[in-house]
């Protein structure tokens, strides 16, 4: 689905797109960077964006990260800014020409970290600034002179004000992640930042999405521009099996143990709804003998770039996260993301999701759906356009019973007793029957709703289709919303 129709871009078709770097013909400089990351055939998003920007005209793209976008704005923008291209030490003599625009620190530092090295080979220079660590060292790099300018929006706005960079001179804007910055509230920043740049310049705009908001942002500052989709990922989703398991919330945390067991998995993302469940599920499953580490947006900057550092390094098994902090973070080769809790907002659920089955790699992503989630897997049902099953999740019994330890999505009690420092061996000694003996012996539930058979509060025909299958009688099992195991229809087949 794309834009990119021939009258558009006389000279490009769909059949024509050039689909190998070296058909490019990018500058020597640019062309042995490439060769260097080992990058042979374009990705979709590269294919279609990167002529059309060699060509100076705007672009709104439709692309996640983990498309190749990041190649696909910096290596056209470095080829047209060649010619600027001087050995010179004058700061005079590097103005910023190419604006990159990103919500979160993370994000700003790897696309920062990318942008270096396809420029490795040139005179150009780059650098990056966001929020939450010193100015100083900042301000010294902009001061010695940069083409390209990588920035978080508060962060870019105070550097302005302190006067230590000046925009005059940009020719290139990209705004990255353009649905997560006004997701954030960004908006105002951006349109002052934008204020401050030549009306005259070429414009590239990348969202997950374009929603409404994304259309307007576009209107008022893109020009004529070309639109370009890669197909939502399809293609990653094919390469990643997803799974959609109903597990209540004391079990998730079992649930997480016996699937990194029985899958052997070594790494994995976990991702959780918010900052204090992120802490507080970390450290428990720290407690519980798995190395991890949280990555959040109440942690420092300091402490979040460490985070990511041990969990890339291997240091840690589990990364617990947070959508905007880990969203669009480049770790290759992630074998599972799970999320622990189902996101808020379906198209998180396809950028958690992105975390795994990258560049062609399988992957898993493990869904652990509460009664209380339908909703929210009816959106990710209607954004994928694709039927969702729920799968039920047989417990094996020689897991440790977690369940007794505490409620998985409230550390609470974890909290206290690490607070009040009791080790963890005075612990009452925990029950060793089968899991399904304990849940039989409580006869009398605390609450008997939840012994009841599922009643759909919508009308039949409006009820998604895992809301009935979770009301088929499945015989009893450790948990009133988990039914026997059944063979699941594979999800999401590549279409
Ligand atoms: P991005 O979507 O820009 O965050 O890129 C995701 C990952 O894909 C990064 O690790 C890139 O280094 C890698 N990558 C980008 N383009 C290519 C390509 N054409 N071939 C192989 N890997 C690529």
């Amino acid at each position: 689905m794309t834009d990119l129709t021939p009258d558009l871009i006389p000279e490009l078709t769909a059949d024509t797109l050039p689909m190998a770097f070296a058909q490019l013909q990018l500058s020597a400089p640019l062309a042995r960077a490439v060769a260097e990351m080992g990058y042979e055939t374009m990705t979709p998003i590269q294919a279609q964006a990167i002529p059309v920007v060699l060509q100076g005209r705007d672009v709104m793209g439709a692309a996640q990260t983990g498309t190749g976008k990041t190649a696909a704005f910096a290596l056209p923008l470095l080829q047209r800014m060649l010619k600027h291209e001087n050995a010179s030490t004058s700061p005079a003599r590097h103005p910023v020409r190419a604006l990159v625009l990103l919500p979160t620190r993370e994000l700003a530092d790897q696309v920062a970290e990318q942008v270096s090295l396809y420029g490795k080979y040139t005179n150009l220079r780059s650098t990056v600034v966001f929020g939450g660590i010193d100015m100083k060292p900042q301000t010294a790099e902009l001061k010695k002179g940069v083409e390209v300018l990588v920035a978080t929006p508060g962060r870019l706005l105070d550097h302005i004000e302190a006067k230590n960079c000046v925009l005059n001179q940009v020719e290139y804007v990209v705004l990255d992640e353009a649905d997560r910055m006004l997701d954030i509230g960004f908006l105002p920043d951006l349109q002052r930042i934008l204020s401050f740049l030549p009306k005259q310049r070429t414009t590239l705009l990348f969202s997950a999405t374009f929603s409404p908001e994304i259309k307007r942002l576009a209107n008022s500052y893109l020009q004529d521009p070309v639109t370009i989709e890669v197909a939502r990922s399809n293609a990653t989703a094919s390469t990643v099996e997803q799974h959609f398991y109903s597990v209540a919330d004391e079990d998730k945390r079992h649930a997480l143990h016996q699937i990194l067991k029985q899958r052997e998995l070594k790494q994995a993302f976990v991702f959780v709804n918010s900052k204090l469940g992120c802490a507080r599920l970390a450290r428990s499953l720290e407690r519980e003998g798995l190395k991890t580490t949280a990555l959040h947006g109440d942690k420092s900057q300091d402490e979040r770039l460490k985070a990511l550092e041990s969990f890339k390094k291997g240091e840690v098994d589990l990364l617990v996260c947070t959508d905007v902090a880990a969203r669009g973070l480049d770790i290759k080769d992630v074998p599972a993301v799970f999320n622990f809790d189902i996101p808020f907002h379906a198209e998180d659920y396809v950028h958690r999701i992105g975390r795994t089955g990258r560049a062609g790699q399988s992957g898993l992503a493990v869904n652990f759906v509460s009664k209380s989630d339908a909703r929210l897997v009816a959106d990710i049902e209607k954004l994928l356009k694709t039927k969702i099953e729920l799968e039920a999740l047989e417990f094996e019994e020689d897991l440790p019973d977690i369940r007794k330890q505490g409620h998985i999505n409230d550390g609470r009690r974890m909290y206290k007793q690490e607070a009040g420092d009791v080790p963890r061996e005075e612990f009452p000694a925990r029950r060793r029957e089968p899991r399904n003996e304990i849940r039989r012996g409580n006869a009398a539930p605390a609450d008997p709703f939840f012994d009841k058979p599922y009643e759909p509060s919508l009308p039949p025909e409006a009820a998604p289709p895992w809301e009935a299958a979770a009301a088929r009688p499945g015989v009893r099992t450790i948990s009133s919303n988990i039914k026997s195991k059944r063979n699941v229809a594979a999800l999401f087949t590549s279409a």
